[in-house]
């Protein structure tokens, strides 16, 4: 197996796009079959070595740096096979874990199918999207990751394989799950009793449902369960036609309106992306795109999927819903073939790149937020971010998946003081969520950055019931020890 320690090597792995900088490993592994990284795990507890598995790095949490384990990197075992169709609208794909999700869309569309889950960001592997439930604009229609697949091939931190298809292992009346495995031996561990939120999105923390399928507890579970080394992707049609479009407005009352009309769930099409941006983030991007009005309060970008024969009942039937909310019809951009809707999507990929590149300008790094709450409790959230950002002069922008009653809002601070008040802003929005019903994570999960926050979500016993199942799975703590459940509540008997 290649292991490399020199610095330039592992320099890289020091690092996600959260920022934590305090990373360091004495050196990665690459193993190129499962076979190695079993001998990798089995070996472990002898060696005295811990792991953190390693992605792309294109996580926010700082989930794939290492505090001083060793670390895996998942880059050689990155097989795509080949589709496998199982009717006219049904089809699925062999992938390990190192596969570069890009790559696998890319294959899968090129045969006329689509894998739903699309993260804003395409440069990750389909282990971690896995691993992080990932999930994106089109989660609106779709559903974050979890919905889409299969089966999971792990390996679990005593160096066991777990070949789990969806259905074929749930939880008993009592919440129970039982394993008989070769090295392991029997395990036996109920599933979390906590209640998860009433959100369309959530990723905090292990799943749990009554009767749950084994495969949900992985799903999520930020690799600290196991190690997601393949997986059977379901696909569906790709769609025939798409409409694309970013409607302005000129005010809020008008934009929450629309957005309700379209998540309607009586329309006879739902659109399967319903995304924000507020005017802080539409100036941003207007440094770039001239044709971005200067008097909107905000944007939606919309895209639904149509076919040539309903495009136009559907273009008239979304022109009509813009003029009953006084939307900004004549500015507004509607994409209808694919290059046009490429450049759409630039213009939505383009946000997160200008304001990194404003604050690469500055001293501090951006606070940023990643609850989301149920739909009714949505403008109360967003009015208490726009009102405490305001308040202290902030800049800031809020963006992303409103049709998800889950908006990302991003504190830009430019001096340390402004940094200090928004990390204490901060814990004054995740209670605010939670006492919304909502969650500490809708998307990018806990990592390392957020750990210290999820007791606030669901207090210690809700922690213990992670930890449980942690050390049921994980006698000797070998596997991404810092992520997700706090390192303290590990640490005791
Ligand atoms: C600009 C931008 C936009 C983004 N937009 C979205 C979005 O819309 N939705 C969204 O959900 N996320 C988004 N993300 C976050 C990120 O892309 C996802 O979390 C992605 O899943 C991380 O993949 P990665 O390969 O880079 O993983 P890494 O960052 O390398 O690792 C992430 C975590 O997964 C674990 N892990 C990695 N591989 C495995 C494996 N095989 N088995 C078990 N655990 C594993 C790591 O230990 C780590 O904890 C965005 C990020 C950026 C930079």
């Amino acid at each position: 197996m290649i292991y490399k320690h020199d610095p330039a090597s592992i320099l890289g792995f020091l690092e996600d796009t959260s920022n934590l900088k305090t990373g360091h490993t004495p050196g990665v592994f690459f193993p190129e079959t499962i076979d190695e990284l079993s001998d990798l795990l089995k070996s472990a507890p002898k060696e005295h070595r811990r792991f953190t598995i390693a992605g792309n790095g294109t996580g926010t949490t700082g989930g794939r740096i290492p505090l001083g384990d060793y670390v895996i990197s998942m880059q050689k075992l990155d097989r795509i096979g080949e589709l496998v169709e199982l009717s006219s609208d049904k089809a699925f794909i062999t992938v390990q874990g190192g596969a570069l999700l890009d790559d696998i869309q890319k294959k899968v569309e090129q045969n006329g199918w689509l894998y739903p889950p699309d993260p804003t960001e395409k440069l990750c592997f389909i282990g971690s999207t896995i691993a992080n439930n990932s999930s994106g604009a089109r989660s609106f229609k779709y559903g974050s990751t979890r919905k889409h697949i299969a089966r999971i091939l792990l390996v679990l931190p005593q160096g066991d394989r777990l070949d789990l298809t969806r259905g074929a292992c749930l939880a008993d009346e009592h919440g129970m799950f039982h394993l008989s495995l070769p090295l392991a031996g029997s395990l036996a561990f109920q599933r979390p009793q906590y209640r998860m939120p009433d959100t369309s999105k959530h990723n905090a923390g292990f799943f749990s449902e009554e009767s749950m399928d084994l495969i949900d507890l992985f799903i999520g579970s930020e690799g600290t369960l196991g190690i997601i080394v393949e997986a059977d992707l379901m696909l569906i049609p790709l769609p025939a036609a798409v409409i694309s479009c970013v409607v302005y407005f000129r005010n809020f009352d008008d934009l929450f309106k629309f957005v309700s009309l379209l998540k309607n769930p009586q329309n006879h099409v739902m659109p399967r992306a319903i995304e924000f941006f507020d005017q802080h983030s539409l100036g941003f991007l207007a440094t770039k795109y001239s044709e971005v009005p200067s008097d909107s309060c905000g944007a939606v970008l919309l895209e639904q999927e149509t076919t040539p024969a309903t495009e136009e009942n559907d273009l008239d039937a979304l022109f009509e819903r813009m003029e009953s909310c006084n939307a900004m019809t004549d500015e507004s951009w509607i994409a209808l073939d694919r290059d046009e809707q490429a450049r759409l999507r630039e213009f939505r990929h383009a946000l997160p790149l200008i304001v990194n590149d404003w604050l690469s300008r500055q001293q501090e790094s951006k606070i940023s937020t990643d609850m989301a709450v149920p739909d009714g409790a949505f403008r109360e959230l967003f009015d208490f971010y726009r009102n405490s950002c305001e308040e202290h002069g902030f800049v800031y922008i809020i963006f992303g998946h409103i049709g998800n009653a889950h908006v990302h809002l991003n504190i830009l601070p430019r001096t340390r003081e402004e940094f200090l008040k928004g990390k204490s802003l901060y814990r004054e929005f995740i209670a605010k969520a939670l006492s919304l019903g909502g969650t500490l994570s809708a998307e990018h999960g806990i990592g390392k950055l957020k750990s210290e926050y999820l007791v606030e979500m669901y207090h210690e016993h809700g922690i213990q019931e992670m930890v449980r199942i942690k050390k049921c799975l994980d006698p000797f703590l070998i596997l991404n020890i810092g992520n997700l459940i706090p390192v303290e509540y590990l640490e005791t008997e």
